[in-house]
């Protein structure tokens, strides 16, 4: 309220408070023109504070609004987090079940499910477009001696190195699987018998010539290994095999640390 008013109504209170004018004809209409002023002022003042609480309570919805929509993002937010790092758990787990079903748990080689399934593709290939391959399987000569003279352990060590030294030597399209205890499957592709029997040959003379060391034990092996040539059409596993197999034994009865190839 302005100053010119408070005056003002100081003034009226002060005349309707004088007797001189107690019956002055206008006092009446004074007083009532008083009093309703005041009634308007408090009305007045109501409607003020209507209108404060209701934008304050505006503000404040609106502020519990926006509180519950940053909640809300941010457990969808943690809940994105939770789904992303369960997703990448499901992955990492599809991957290490995949590698161990075609792995082989010591040495990493694949293992025998995984030479057999790029064996079944391999011969598709051969007979659309006419490029074979050759088998070689490959047997550690007297592994039993190192076992028994060094223990199992060591021999499991030995084993490992022999991986890492065929997985060196060969080509980046060869395969080479642990298909046993001491004997490796080498898929030499896009090779013919000759060349295979290169290739298997410097591997040998690389397996007896480098020293391998495990623990206080250094050795060297030597590998005997059987030789076959994918004909067209035959079945990899049985036919293919079976004649690199039957090189082999020839190769073991021959005197070991040698390599022979099937007959055609
Ligand atoms: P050969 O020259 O006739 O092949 O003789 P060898 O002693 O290598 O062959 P044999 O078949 O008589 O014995 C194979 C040995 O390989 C016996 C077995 O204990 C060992 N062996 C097979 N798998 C493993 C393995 O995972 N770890 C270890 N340490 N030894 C193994
Ligand atoms: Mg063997
Ligand atoms: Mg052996």
């Amino acid at each position: 309220m302005t100053r010119e008013k408070t005056e003002l109504l100081t003034w009226v209170e002060s005349l309707l408070a004088d007797p001189t004018y107690a019956q002055d004809p206008l006092r009446e209409a004074l007083e009532r023109l008083y009093l309703h002023h005041l009634e308007e002022k408090a009305s007045l003042e109501r409607m003020v504070s209507i209108s404060d609480n209701f934008q304050r309570y505006a503000r404040e919805d609106q502020l519990s609004v926006r509180q519950r929509y940053d909640k809300a993002l941010q457990r969808q937010e943690k809940l994105s987090r939770i789904s992303d790092g369960f997703q990448q758990l499901m992955r990492e787990h599809n991957i290490a079940l995949k590698e161990d079903s075609t792995h082989d748990p010591l040495t990493g080689l694949p293992n025998r499910r995984m030479i057999g399934e790029r064996l079944e593709r391999d011969s598709k290939d051969a007979s659309q477009r006419a490029q074979g391959y050759t088998l070689a399987m490959l047997d550690i000569d007297h592994f039993k001696q190192i076992n028994d003279r060094h223990g199992h352990e060591i021999g499991d060590q030995v084993l490992v190195a022999i991986a890492q030294i065929i997985q060196q030597e060969l080509r980046e399209y060869d395969l080479c699987a642990r298909w046993g205890g001491e004997e490796f499957l080498l898929l030499l592709a896009n090779t013919r018998l000759e060349e295979g029997r290169t290739i298997v040959n410097r591997l040998r003379q690389r397996l007896s010539k480098a020293p391998i060391t495990v623990g206080d034990v250094t050795l060297s092996v030597t590998a005997s290994a059987g030789l076959s040539e994918h004909h067209v059409g035959e079945d990899p596993l049985h036919e293919t095999l079976l004649r690199a197999d039957q090189a082999l034994l020839r190769a073991k009865r021959g005197g070991r640390d040698r390599s022979c190839t099937s007959i055609p």
